[in-house]
């Protein structure tokens, strides 16, 4: 359904290889299962400003590191405005179409990144988006002052 190449957008990115429903999940997000403690100690050592890290938060109690034991949907991109999107079920987490995809399309979704009041003074810079949508918001981090929605992504690599 899909293949991993590299993108325009950033780095290495998944693309359609035929056409893809609407409503499709198209690959579960896998990965090492962690606490948001033991997330916290694997990467205790690394700087907030290198970002190559593929955590997604799932809840408040576990986190999936695809960095480790991780599939083809650590490569799938962020966009502002994406095809994509990610939804929990279960404790797990899939990609589903959210709009039809034609064959050799990036498939992309929000990482809506959540904000920190430890995060440094640049963060939108760390995580700059140049998706290149009309309506980029110019960060993968969710907006500061909307808080209807729960942190996403902890991070991508380049
Ligand atoms: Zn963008």
């Amino acid at each position: 359904m899909m293949r991993v190449r590299r993108s325009r957008v950033h780095g290495r990115g998944v693309f359609a290889l035929r056409r893809i429903r609407k409503g499709t999940r198209v690959i579960e997000y896998l990965g090492d299962r962690l606490s948001h403690r033991q997330a916290d100690r694997r990467y205790e050592h690394k700087d907030i400003s290198d970002n190559h890290t593929f955590l997604f938060i799932v809840d408040r109690s576990v986190v999936i590191d695809a960095g480790v034991n991780g599939n083809d949907a650590r490569f799938i991109n962020h966009s502002c405005d994406p095809n994509c999107e990610s939804l929990i079920d279960d404790r797990r987490v899939f990609i589903e179409a959210i709009r039809t995809i034609q064959p050799g399309e990036e498939l992309t979704y929000d990482y809506q990144i959540g904000r920190d009041r430890n995060d440094p003074q640049d963060i939108d810079q760390i995580y700059a988006c140049r998706c290149g949508a009309g309506k980029c918001r110019g960060s993968m981090l969710w907006p500061p002052r909307r808080k209807a929605r729960p942190p996403r992504r902890a991070g991508k690599r380049a």
